[in-house]
């Protein structure tokens, strides 16, 4: 079959929840994709901040060869080696005690959540506690995922999600104040919101928002899903802020390609809340995504890919200036780290399919954002080539 053939059987067989660019992909290299008839694209989107190593980082494959040939999956039942070595390597990445892995981020954000609710009601007994989340937030299609994403038009078909939800604006710590009761049990955000808008959070509002949860012990939980694993220039976001969460959530980078993610918490927090048969994950964390994992971290320590991100990100921000000084329908430049965002006046959708058109795979965040969240390993050269390309499709 060719490439439409394939596109019109998938359009009859999958459910249609995503509006698809007009490509079958075949396979990666590098920073570069494939389709199956042969034509390259320099990748910006990296599988949605995933493929942080880009495709087949030397030795990565190897791990999972290597994996896969001993033991593909085991029940949380019982210990394996893959993943005590990748919950060790976590903590010391992310700078928390504890570490329940999970398939995904929304699954990670489940846990978190229930996390926070046990931590209450050990307290209390009370099953009434609320929850505040930022408008322009993403943290999942779960049903619990969902009711903390201040998008309603994700959520708005599927009420009632889990209730006692309310919404704050990020970087307004008056409205935050306005939301918290004293029945709140925990504050939920993205240091740095990736699907609503590359929009970073002051480093004075989570100062306060750490004060706040400390006066009144709320756990503050950072959504790092997307932001985390070196994106920002620092291992996890809030390392850059210098304010630490109860509780942090992680995955796409985490397993570069393998479905993992995990939830994360500090020791005081472990001890008071989630406890023997309260939280369970059949495949999370198993053999083979805890490899995809260690080995990962493993690189990441060994070849300074975060380092990396610190050197090369001012270079992205350098041109995406460029650019938008260069037209006067970009509004908007923002973000950090390899994080970044292009805001336009209009639709940015006619723009990218045409950046695909010319072998450049970009993605929106949001309808008039143009967002960037390459390979951590990209260098200058696939920068230029990204504007260049760029540049031709916004004339
Ligand atoms: C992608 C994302 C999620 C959801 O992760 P899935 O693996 O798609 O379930 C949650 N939070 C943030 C910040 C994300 O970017």
């Amino acid at each position: 079959m060719d490439m439409k053939e394939y596109i019109e059987q998938a359009e009859k067989d999958l459910l249609h929840t995503y509006n698809r660019y007009q490509i079958v992909l075949d396979r990666g290299e590098g920073v570069y994709l494939y389709d199956i008839e042969g034509k390259k694209y320099l990748d910006f989107v990296a599988g949605i901040a995933v493929f942080a190593l880009g495709y087949h980082y030397p030795g990565y494959d190897e791990a999972l060869k290597a994996q896969i040939d001993k033991l593909l999956h085991t029940s949380n039942y019982y210990y394996n080696v893959p993943a005590i070595e990748a919950a060790r390597r976590l903590k010391k990445l992310s700078g928390m005690d504890r570490v329940f892995f999970t398939n995904s981020g929304a699954e990670a954000l489940e846990g978190a959540i229930k996390a926070a609710k046990k931590y209450a009601w050990q307290k209390d007994g009370a099953q009434d506690h609320d929850l505040v989340a930022m408008n322009h937030s993403f943290h999942g299609r779960t049903m619990g995922a969902l009711a903390v994403t201040g998008n309603p038009k994700y959520r708005e078909p599927f009420e009632p999600l889990i209730g006692n939800v309310s919404f704050a604006g990020l970087n307004d710590f008056d409205s935050v104040m306005s939301c918290v009761t004293d029945k709140t049990c925990g504050i939920i955000l993205e240091p740095v919101q990736g699907e609503g808008g590359l929009q970073p959070a002051s480093e004075e509002f989570l100062q306060k928002l750490r004060a706040l949860c400390d006066e009144r012990d709320i756990l503050l939980i950072f959504d790092e899903v997307q932001c985390g694993m070196g994106r920002t220039g620092y291992p996890y976001a809030w390392q850059r802020y210098g304010v630490k969460p109860d509780i942090l959530t992680s995955a796409k980078a985490l397993g570069c390609g393998v479905p993992v993610g995990a939830f994360m918490m500090t020791e005081r927090v472990a001890q008071n809340s989630l406890t023997s048969g309260d939280h369970g994950t059949t495949y999370g964390g198993n053999p083979l995504a805890a490899a995809a994992v260690e080995k990962v971290l493993e690189i990441y320590e060994r070849d300074g890919i975060v380092e990396h991100v610190q050197k090369i990100a001012p270079y992205l921000e350098k041109r995406l200036k460029e650019l938008s000084e260069k037209y006067d329908c970009i509004i908007e430049h923002r973000g950090v780290g390899l994080m970044q965002g292009l805001v336009f006046d209009r639709p940015v959708g006619e723009i990218i399919t045409r950046a695909v058109e010319k072998g450049l795979l970009l993605i929106n965040a949001g309808p008039d954002i143009i967002r960037f969240v390459p390979p951590l390993i990209i260098t200058k050269q696939h920068i230029d080539d990204m504007i260049g390309i760029l540049d031709t499709c916004i004339e």
